[in-house]
């Protein structure tokens, strides 16, 4: 069954999905085409997963720099505050 739209967006990526929400705002019905995945590549291969990748090595990074001297200073520096309530 063919159904209408006011305005039928190519594309479910930021450009389409701020689109839809513009139109829906002014009451325009939308309809939106997305072959893939809602969200595009900054959801799905940009911008989200290469701030979580540079996050990660980030850590990666911290952990594999701390010395087991600069641990037993977190506990010791832990253990004395608690001591002293
Ligand atoms: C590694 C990487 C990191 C990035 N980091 C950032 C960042 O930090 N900050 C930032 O602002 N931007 C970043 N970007 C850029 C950002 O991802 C893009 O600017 C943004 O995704 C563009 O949005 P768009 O909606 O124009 O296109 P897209 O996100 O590419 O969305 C297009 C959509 O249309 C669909 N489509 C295509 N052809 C058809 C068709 N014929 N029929 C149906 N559906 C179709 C696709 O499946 C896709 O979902 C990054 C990009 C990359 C690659």
């Amino acid at each position: 069954m063919a159904q209408e739209f006011d305005v039928v967006i190519l594309g479910g990526g930021p450009g389409g999905y701020a689109a839809a929400l513009y139109g829906a705002a002014a009451g325009l019905s939308i309809g939106m085409i997305e072959e893939a995945r809602v969200g595009g590549t900054c959801l799905h291969r940009g911008c989200i997963p290469a701030k979580e990748l540079l996050q990660t090595a980030e850590v990666v990074r911290t952990v594999a720099g701390a010395s087991p001297s600069s641990t037993c200073r977190c506990r010791s520096s832990a253990s004395s505050r608690s001591s002293t309530g």
